[in-house]
Protein backbone atom coordinates (compact mmCIF):
# COMPACT_ATOMS: atom_id res chain seq x y z
CA UNK A 1 0.00 0.00 0.00
CA UNK A 2 2.53 3.06 -0.98
CA UNK A 3 2.24 6.05 0.86
CA UNK A 4 0.09 8.48 -1.27
CA UNK A 5 3.02 11.05 -2.04
CA UNK A 6 2.48 14.90 -2.79
CA UNK A 7 5.75 15.23 -1.34
CA UNK A 8 7.37 18.58 -0.98
CA UNK A 9 11.24 18.83 -1.65
CA UNK A 10 11.82 19.41 1.70
CA UNK A 11 15.19 20.49 1.41
CA UNK A 12 14.60 23.18 -1.09
CA UNK A 13 11.56 24.35 0.93
CA UNK A 14 14.20 24.81 4.26
CA UNK A 15 16.51 26.17 1.96
CA UNK A 16 14.06 28.85 0.87
CA UNK A 17 12.57 29.76 4.00
CA UNK A 18 15.55 28.95 6.49
CA UNK A 19 15.10 28.38 10.11
CA UNK A 20 15.73 31.27 12.44
CA UNK A 21 19.19 31.48 10.68
CA UNK A 22 19.90 27.94 11.07
CA UNK A 23 21.37 26.39 8.01
CA UNK A 24 18.93 23.75 6.30
CA UNK A 25 21.98 20.81 6.89
CA UNK A 26 21.82 20.79 10.59
CA UNK A 27 24.08 18.74 12.62
CA UNK A 28 22.80 15.58 14.75
CA UNK A 29 24.37 17.23 18.34
CA UNK A 30 22.70 20.78 17.03
CA UNK A 31 20.62 21.74 19.81
CA UNK A 32 19.39 25.13 18.78
CA UNK A 33 17.88 23.01 15.07
CA UNK A 34 13.75 22.85 15.49
CA UNK A 35 13.10 19.59 16.48
CA UNK A 36 11.08 16.63 14.88
CA UNK A 37 7.19 16.90 15.97
CA UNK A 38 5.75 13.08 16.59
CA UNK A 39 2.12 13.88 17.63
CA UNK A 40 -0.18 10.76 18.83
CA UNK A 41 -3.93 11.50 19.18
CA UNK A 42 -5.64 8.72 20.59
CA UNK A 43 -9.29 8.45 19.80
CA UNK A 44 -11.57 7.88 22.61
CA UNK A 45 -9.05 8.17 25.45
CA UNK A 46 -10.64 9.15 28.44
CA UNK A 47 -7.92 10.64 30.82
CA UNK A 48 -8.17 9.13 34.27
CA UNK A 49 -8.48 5.45 32.72
CA UNK A 50 -4.31 6.15 32.16
CA UNK A 51 -2.17 5.50 35.04
CA UNK A 52 -0.65 8.40 34.60
CA UNK A 53 -3.69 10.32 35.67
CA UNK A 54 -4.23 7.52 38.82
CA UNK A 55 -6.05 4.56 37.34
CA UNK A 56 -4.94 1.50 39.99
CA UNK A 57 -5.10 -1.02 36.44
CA UNK A 58 -1.69 -0.83 34.48
CA UNK A 59 -3.22 -0.02 31.34
CA UNK A 60 -0.64 1.94 30.14
CA UNK A 61 3.00 1.59 31.34
CA UNK A 62 4.41 3.54 28.32
CA UNK A 63 2.43 6.15 28.23
CA UNK A 64 3.04 6.63 31.88
CA UNK A 65 6.75 6.76 30.67
CA UNK A 66 6.85 9.07 28.64
CA UNK A 67 4.98 11.71 30.80
CA UNK A 68 7.83 10.45 33.57
CA UNK A 69 9.90 11.77 31.48
CA UNK A 70 8.12 15.11 30.35
CA UNK A 71 5.34 16.96 31.53
CA UNK A 72 1.80 16.01 31.76
CA UNK A 73 -0.93 18.02 31.53
CA UNK A 74 -3.24 17.19 34.15
CA UNK A 75 -6.76 19.33 33.51
CA UNK A 76 -7.05 19.71 29.26
CA UNK A 77 -10.67 19.82 28.68
CA UNK A 78 -11.42 18.54 24.66
CA UNK A 79 -13.73 21.48 22.37
CA UNK A 80 -16.39 18.74 21.85
CA UNK A 81 -17.04 15.08 23.14
CA UNK A 82 -16.55 13.90 19.19
CA UNK A 83 -13.76 13.27 17.06
CA UNK A 84 -14.05 16.05 13.81
CA UNK A 85 -14.62 19.04 16.18
CA UNK A 86 -12.32 17.84 18.52
CA UNK A 87 -9.53 17.06 16.23
CA UNK A 88 -10.02 20.07 14.28
CA UNK A 89 -9.05 22.06 17.21
CA UNK A 90 -6.11 20.01 18.20
CA UNK A 91 -4.67 20.77 14.87
CA UNK A 92 -5.47 24.45 13.98
CA UNK A 93 -5.83 26.17 17.50
CA UNK A 94 -8.93 27.31 16.98
CA UNK A 95 -12.54 26.65 18.30
CA UNK A 96 -15.90 25.52 16.05
CA UNK A 97 -16.39 29.11 14.63
CA UNK A 98 -12.95 28.98 13.78
CA UNK A 99 -12.59 26.01 12.34
CA UNK A 100 -16.03 25.36 11.00
CA UNK A 101 -15.54 21.86 11.99
CA UNK A 102 -19.51 21.46 13.91
CA UNK A 103 -19.94 17.43 14.11
CA UNK A 104 -18.80 14.91 12.06
CA UNK A 105 -18.83 14.68 8.75
CA UNK A 106 -18.29 18.21 8.36
CA UNK A 107 -15.26 19.22 6.43
CA UNK A 108 -11.87 20.94 7.29
CA UNK A 109 -11.63 23.96 5.18
CA UNK A 110 -8.88 24.41 2.76
CA UNK A 111 -8.32 28.20 3.87
CA UNK A 112 -7.67 27.07 7.43
CA UNK A 113 -3.74 26.35 8.76
CA UNK A 114 -3.35 23.16 10.73
CA UNK A 115 -0.20 22.81 12.57
CA UNK A 116 1.27 19.98 9.65
CA UNK A 117 1.33 23.37 7.51
CA UNK A 118 2.40 25.88 9.42
CA UNK A 119 5.62 23.22 9.95
CA UNK A 120 5.75 22.48 6.47
CA UNK A 121 6.11 25.99 5.52
CA UNK A 122 8.99 25.95 8.26
CA UNK A 123 10.56 23.05 6.06
CA UNK A 124 9.17 20.50 7.62
CA UNK A 125 8.77 16.94 6.19
CA UNK A 126 5.15 16.07 7.25
CA UNK A 127 3.05 12.48 7.00
CA UNK A 128 0.20 11.45 8.83
CA UNK A 129 -1.33 8.25 9.18
CA UNK A 130 -4.95 8.10 11.00
CA UNK A 131 -7.41 5.38 11.74
CA UNK A 132 -10.34 7.39 11.07
CA UNK A 133 -11.63 8.75 8.13
CA UNK A 134 -13.42 11.14 10.01
CA UNK A 135 -10.11 12.76 9.89
CA UNK A 136 -8.97 11.67 7.04
CA UNK A 137 -8.59 13.23 3.19
CA UNK A 138 -12.49 12.63 2.64
CA UNK A 139 -12.75 15.53 4.88
CA UNK A 140 -10.09 17.95 4.40
CA UNK A 141 -7.68 16.61 7.26
CA UNK A 142 -4.74 15.77 4.84
CA UNK A 143 -3.91 19.12 4.23
CA UNK A 144 -0.21 20.24 5.35
CA UNK A 145 0.84 16.14 4.83
CA UNK A 146 3.56 15.17 2.44
CA UNK A 147 1.97 11.96 3.12
CA UNK A 148 -1.01 10.69 3.97
CA UNK A 149 -3.17 7.05 4.60
CA UNK A 150 -6.27 6.39 6.53
CA UNK A 151 -5.60 3.04 8.13
CA UNK A 152 -9.20 2.28 9.23
CA UNK A 153 -10.70 0.61 12.14
CA UNK A 154 -10.80 -3.07 12.66
CA UNK A 155 -13.66 -4.14 14.39
CA UNK A 156 -12.14 -7.71 15.60
CA UNK A 157 -8.36 -6.85 14.83
CA UNK A 158 -6.10 -4.29 16.95
CA UNK A 159 -6.04 -1.75 13.81
CA UNK A 160 -3.75 0.48 15.62
CA UNK A 161 -0.82 -1.98 14.92
CA UNK A 162 -1.12 -1.30 11.18
CA UNK A 163 -1.17 1.91 11.90
CA UNK A 164 2.10 1.75 14.39
CA UNK A 165 3.55 -0.42 11.50
CA UNK A 166 3.14 2.70 8.53
CA UNK A 167 4.31 4.92 11.25
CA UNK A 168 7.75 2.86 11.86
CA UNK A 169 8.03 2.08 8.30
CA UNK A 170 7.99 5.66 7.37
CA UNK A 171 10.45 6.98 10.08
CA UNK A 172 12.64 4.18 9.11
CA UNK A 173 12.61 5.39 5.31
CA UNK A 174 14.62 8.44 7.47
CA UNK A 175 12.41 11.25 6.57
CA UNK A 176 14.22 14.45 5.93
CA UNK A 177 14.57 16.58 9.11
CA UNK A 178 12.97 18.04 10.92
CA UNK A 179 9.87 15.75 10.48
CA UNK A 180 6.71 16.04 11.90
CA UNK A 181 4.58 12.66 11.79
CA UNK A 182 0.92 12.78 13.00
CA UNK A 183 -0.46 9.11 13.78
CA UNK A 184 -4.37 9.09 15.06
CA UNK A 185 -5.11 5.45 16.78
CA UNK A 186 -8.29 4.15 17.35
CA UNK A 187 -8.22 0.86 18.98
CA UNK A 188 -10.07 2.22 22.40
CA UNK A 189 -13.40 3.20 20.05
CA UNK A 190 -15.79 0.97 20.44
CA UNK A 191 -16.19 -1.78 19.15
CA UNK A 192 -13.74 -2.77 22.31
CA UNK A 193 -12.36 -5.87 20.92
CA UNK A 194 -12.50 -8.78 23.08
CA UNK A 195 -9.00 -9.57 25.02
CA UNK A 196 -8.57 -12.61 27.42
CA UNK A 197 -6.27 -10.97 29.34
CA UNK A 198 -7.57 -8.32 30.58
CA UNK A 199 -11.52 -10.28 30.75
CA UNK A 200 -10.03 -12.10 33.42
CA UNK A 201 -7.04 -10.11 35.07
CA UNK A 202 -7.86 -9.57 39.35
CA UNK A 203 -6.26 -6.74 39.99
CA UNK A 204 -8.88 -4.61 39.62
CA UNK A 205 -10.04 -3.17 43.19
CA UNK A 206 -12.92 -4.35 45.20
CA UNK A 207 -15.64 -3.02 44.13
CA UNK A 208 -14.24 -1.38 41.27
CA UNK A 209 -17.80 -2.47 39.63
CA UNK A 210 -20.43 -1.54 42.29
CA UNK A 211 -23.17 -3.54 41.75
CA UNK A 212 -21.93 -4.73 38.56
CA UNK A 213 -25.86 -5.66 37.91
CA UNK A 214 -26.91 -6.46 33.94
CA UNK A 215 -27.64 -3.43 31.47
CA UNK A 216 -30.10 -3.14 29.38
CA UNK A 217 -29.29 -3.77 25.55
CA UNK A 218 -30.69 -1.20 22.99
CA UNK A 219 -31.90 -1.59 19.48
CA UNK A 220 -30.06 1.07 18.06
CA UNK A 221 -26.77 2.59 18.65
CA UNK A 222 -28.01 5.54 20.20
CA UNK A 223 -26.55 4.45 23.89
CA UNK A 224 -28.87 6.71 25.95
CA UNK A 225 -29.81 3.99 29.19
CA UNK A 226 -28.86 1.16 27.50
CA UNK A 227 -25.51 -0.77 25.45
CA UNK A 228 -25.65 0.57 22.09
CA UNK A 229 -25.98 -2.14 19.84
CA UNK A 230 -22.66 -1.63 17.57
CA UNK A 231 -21.14 -2.43 21.46
CA UNK A 232 -22.78 -5.18 22.55
CA UNK A 233 -21.42 -8.53 22.62
CA UNK A 234 -23.79 -11.47 22.82
CA UNK A 235 -23.79 -12.96 26.75
CA UNK A 236 -22.09 -9.96 27.70
CA UNK A 237 -23.98 -7.51 29.80
CA UNK A 238 -22.21 -6.10 32.89
CA UNK A 239 -20.36 -3.03 32.89
CA UNK A 240 -17.02 -4.98 33.91
CA UNK A 241 -17.04 -6.81 30.64
CA UNK A 242 -16.92 -3.76 28.76
CA UNK A 243 -14.87 -1.58 30.87
CA UNK A 244 -12.22 -4.42 30.86
CA UNK A 245 -12.35 -4.53 27.39
CA UNK A 246 -11.94 -1.17 26.99
CA UNK A 247 -9.10 -0.76 29.31
CA UNK A 248 -7.66 -4.02 27.34
CA UNK A 249 -7.86 -1.67 24.14
CA UNK A 250 -6.38 0.91 25.57
CA UNK A 251 -3.86 -1.49 26.98
CA UNK A 252 -2.98 -2.52 23.27
CA UNK A 253 -2.85 0.83 21.67
CA UNK A 254 -0.49 2.06 24.62
CA UNK A 255 2.09 -0.94 23.73
CA UNK A 256 1.95 0.42 20.13
CA UNK A 257 3.01 3.91 21.67
CA UNK A 258 5.53 2.27 22.91
CA UNK A 259 7.01 0.55 19.76
CA UNK A 260 7.14 4.12 18.08
CA UNK A 261 8.82 5.47 21.18
CA UNK A 262 11.36 2.47 20.70
CA UNK A 263 12.09 3.15 17.30
CA UNK A 264 12.62 6.95 17.97
CA UNK A 265 14.93 6.10 20.58
CA UNK A 266 16.76 2.85 18.27
CA UNK A 267 17.40 5.14 15.22
CA UNK A 268 19.03 7.89 17.93
CA UNK A 269 16.63 10.83 17.58
CA UNK A 270 15.42 10.99 21.37
CA UNK A 271 16.92 14.20 22.00
CA UNK A 272 15.96 15.37 18.60
CA UNK A 273 12.24 14.87 18.85
CA UNK A 274 9.52 16.13 20.61
CA UNK A 275 6.54 13.53 21.58
CA UNK A 276 2.95 14.53 22.30
CA UNK A 277 0.45 11.89 22.97
CA UNK A 278 -3.03 13.12 23.87
CA UNK A 279 -7.02 11.51 22.96
CA UNK A 280 -9.68 13.93 20.61
CA UNK A 281 -11.90 12.70 23.66
CA UNK A 282 -13.22 10.53 26.31
CA UNK A 283 -15.75 7.65 26.64
CA UNK A 284 -18.74 8.03 29.34
CA UNK A 285 -19.03 4.51 30.37
CA UNK A 286 -22.68 4.35 32.33
CA UNK A 287 -22.25 7.36 33.77
CA UNK A 288 -25.10 10.04 33.53
CA UNK A 289 -26.79 7.58 31.46
CA UNK A 290 -24.34 7.63 28.41
CA UNK A 291 -23.38 4.16 28.02
CA UNK A 292 -20.34 3.13 26.47
CA UNK A 293 -20.50 6.01 24.00
CA UNK A 294 -19.68 10.02 23.71
CA UNK A 295 -21.05 12.90 21.92
CA UNK A 296 -23.96 13.30 23.78
CA UNK A 297 -23.37 15.42 26.99
CA UNK A 298 -20.23 17.38 28.07
CA UNK A 299 -18.74 15.90 31.50
CA UNK A 300 -15.59 14.94 32.42
CA UNK A 301 -15.79 11.44 31.21
CA UNK A 302 -16.01 12.24 27.79
CA UNK A 303 -14.17 15.48 27.85
CA UNK A 304 -11.21 15.33 29.71
CA UNK A 305 -8.13 14.17 28.13
CA UNK A 306 -4.89 13.23 28.45
CA UNK A 307 -1.87 15.45 27.39
CA UNK A 308 1.33 14.20 27.68
CA UNK A 309 4.78 15.86 25.81
CA UNK A 310 7.81 15.00 26.18
CA UNK A 311 11.59 16.36 24.54
CA UNK A 312 14.36 15.00 26.20
CA UNK A 313 16.90 17.29 27.24
CA UNK A 314 14.83 19.80 26.61
CA UNK A 315 11.40 19.76 29.25
CA UNK A 316 12.06 18.67 32.42
CA UNK A 317 11.39 15.33 33.50
CA UNK A 318 7.97 14.42 35.54
CA UNK A 319 6.72 17.96 35.61
CA UNK A 320 2.79 18.38 36.13
CA UNK A 321 1.17 21.42 34.66
CA UNK A 322 -2.58 21.60 36.62
CA UNK A 323 -3.95 24.38 35.23
CA UNK A 324 -6.84 23.99 33.08
CA UNK A 325 -6.05 24.03 29.44
CA UNK A 326 -8.70 23.19 26.30
CA UNK A 327 -7.94 21.25 23.14
CA UNK A 328 -7.28 24.64 21.60
CA UNK A 329 -4.15 25.21 23.29
CA UNK A 330 -2.26 22.57 21.67
CA UNK A 331 -1.35 23.79 18.13
CA UNK A 332 0.13 27.32 19.80
CA UNK A 333 1.67 25.20 22.42
CA UNK A 334 3.89 23.29 20.06
CA UNK A 335 4.78 26.01 17.34
CA UNK A 336 6.02 27.82 20.18
CA UNK A 337 8.33 24.75 21.32
CA UNK A 338 9.84 24.64 17.91
CA UNK A 339 10.22 28.06 18.04
CA UNK A 340 7.38 29.55 15.97
CA UNK A 341 5.14 31.25 17.74
CA UNK A 342 1.59 32.23 15.71
CA UNK A 343 -0.53 34.93 16.29
CA UNK A 344 -4.14 34.93 15.78
CA UNK A 345 -4.90 31.92 17.39
CA UNK A 346 -7.82 30.85 20.16
CA UNK A 347 -5.88 28.66 21.66
CA UNK A 348 -3.09 29.73 24.27
CA UNK A 349 0.85 28.54 24.36
CA UNK A 350 1.67 27.07 27.32
CA UNK A 351 5.34 27.16 26.82
CA UNK A 352 5.91 28.92 29.45
CA UNK A 353 4.70 26.85 31.71
CA UNK A 354 6.33 23.45 30.38
CA UNK A 355 9.17 25.27 30.65
CA UNK A 356 8.88 27.04 34.28
CA UNK A 357 6.59 27.10 36.60
CA UNK A 358 4.65 30.06 34.95
CA UNK A 359 1.18 30.35 35.51
CA UNK A 360 -1.78 30.65 32.76
CA UNK A 361 -3.55 34.85 32.00
CA UNK A 362 -5.94 34.81 34.91
CA UNK A 363 -8.61 34.72 31.68
CA UNK A 364 -8.16 31.68 30.46
CA UNK A 365 -11.72 29.97 29.80
CA UNK A 366 -12.13 26.27 27.83
CA UNK A 367 -15.21 26.01 26.20
CA UNK A 368 -16.90 22.94 24.79
CA UNK A 369 -19.90 22.01 23.32
CA UNK A 370 -21.74 18.62 22.28
CA UNK A 371 -22.08 17.68 18.59
CA UNK A 372 -25.64 16.05 19.09
CA UNK A 373 -29.11 17.52 19.04
CA UNK A 374 -29.34 19.95 21.96
CA UNK A 375 -25.70 20.87 22.02
CA UNK A 376 -25.11 20.90 25.74
CA UNK A 377 -22.30 23.60 26.39
CA UNK A 378 -19.12 23.75 28.83
CA UNK A 379 -17.06 26.49 30.54
CA UNK A 380 -14.44 25.63 32.36
CA UNK A 381 -12.09 27.99 34.30
CA UNK A 382 -9.60 27.09 37.09
CA UNK A 383 -11.07 24.65 39.33
CA UNK A 384 -15.02 26.12 37.60
CA UNK A 385 -16.84 24.00 35.10
CA UNK A 386 -20.26 25.43 34.25
CA UNK A 387 -22.66 23.14 31.89
CA UNK A 388 -25.49 24.42 30.22
CA UNK A 389 -28.35 21.94 28.97
CA UNK A 390 -30.43 23.82 26.48
CA UNK A 391 -33.42 20.85 27.29
CA UNK A 392 -34.56 18.71 23.94
CA UNK A 393 -35.52 21.65 20.50
CA UNK A 394 -35.89 20.18 17.01
CA UNK A 395 -34.00 17.51 16.06
CA UNK A 396 -30.94 18.91 14.17
CA UNK A 397 -30.54 17.26 10.14
CA UNK A 398 -27.04 15.95 11.15
CA UNK A 399 -28.65 13.74 14.36
CA UNK A 400 -32.43 13.11 14.01
CA UNK A 401 -32.81 11.30 17.61
CA UNK A 402 -34.56 13.40 20.44
CA UNK A 403 -32.59 12.63 23.68
CA UNK A 404 -36.63 12.63 25.21
CA UNK A 405 -36.92 11.49 28.23
CA UNK A 406 -33.44 11.36 29.35
CA UNK A 407 -32.69 15.35 29.05
CA UNK A 408 -36.00 17.55 28.49
CA UNK A 409 -35.46 20.56 30.85
CA UNK A 410 -32.95 23.53 30.35
CA UNK A 411 -30.57 23.87 33.23
CA UNK A 412 -27.19 25.02 34.44
CA UNK A 413 -25.03 22.85 36.51
CA UNK A 414 -21.73 24.61 38.04
CA UNK A 415 -19.23 21.97 39.42
CA UNK A 416 -15.67 22.86 41.60
CA UNK A 417 -13.46 20.13 39.42
CA UNK A 418 -10.87 20.38 42.60
CA UNK A 419 -13.35 19.07 45.04
CA UNK A 420 -15.93 17.20 42.92
CA UNK A 421 -14.26 15.78 39.73
CA UNK A 422 -16.78 13.97 39.13
CA UNK A 423 -19.52 15.98 39.13
CA UNK A 424 -21.59 14.83 41.50
CA UNK A 425 -23.02 18.11 43.54
CA UNK A 426 -24.09 21.34 41.85
CA UNK A 427 -23.15 24.20 43.15
CA UNK A 428 -25.17 26.91 41.26
CA UNK A 429 -26.88 27.94 44.16
CA UNK A 430 -24.15 28.03 46.26
CA UNK A 431 -22.16 30.39 43.87
CA UNK A 432 -24.43 32.41 41.79
CA UNK A 433 -21.60 35.43 40.92
CA UNK A 434 -19.25 32.44 39.31
CA UNK A 435 -22.17 30.59 37.38
CA UNK A 436 -23.00 33.92 36.18
CA UNK A 437 -19.73 34.44 34.88
CA UNK A 438 -19.19 31.44 32.86
CA UNK A 439 -22.75 31.43 31.03
CA UNK A 440 -21.79 34.67 29.61
CA UNK A 441 -19.01 32.98 28.28
CA UNK A 442 -21.30 29.98 26.86
CA UNK A 443 -23.79 32.53 25.80
CA UNK A 444 -20.96 34.24 23.73
CA UNK A 445 -19.68 30.82 22.49
CA UNK A 446 -23.12 30.11 20.91
CA UNK A 447 -23.31 33.43 19.26
CA UNK A 448 -20.01 32.73 17.79
CA UNK A 449 -21.21 29.68 16.45
CA UNK A 450 -24.66 30.93 15.38
CA UNK A 451 -22.53 34.14 13.17
CA UNK A 452 -20.20 31.39 11.86
CA UNK A 453 -23.37 30.37 9.87
CA UNK A 454 -24.62 26.92 12.49
CA UNK A 455 -27.76 25.98 13.05
CA UNK A 456 -27.40 26.56 16.86
ZN1 LIG B 1 -13.15 10.23 18.34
Amino acid sequence: MGFSSVRVPAAIALAALGWLGVPPAVAADDRTAPPNVLLITVDTLRADHLGAYGYPVPTSPRIDELARGGVRCEAVMATAPETAPATASLLTGLYQPGHRVVENRASLPADVTTLAEHLRARGYTTAGFVGNELVGDGFGFAQGFDVFEIFGHDETLHSDANGAAMAEAWLREAPASPWHLWLHLMDPHGPYAADHEWETRTDYPEDWFGTDAPLPVGRGNIGLGSIPRYQFVEGRTRLSSYVRRYDGEINFTDGQIGRLLDVVRELGMGERTLIVVTADHGESLTERTEYLQHGWFVYQTTLHVPLVISWPGTLPAGRVVAQSMSGVDLTPTLLALVGDPVSGLEGTSVRDQLLTDGVVAADHVALAVGARTNHPFAVRKGRWKLVHTRGAGPPVPASRVMLRPFDVAERYELYDLATDPGETTNRLARDPAQAATLAARARGFRRALRMSGQRW
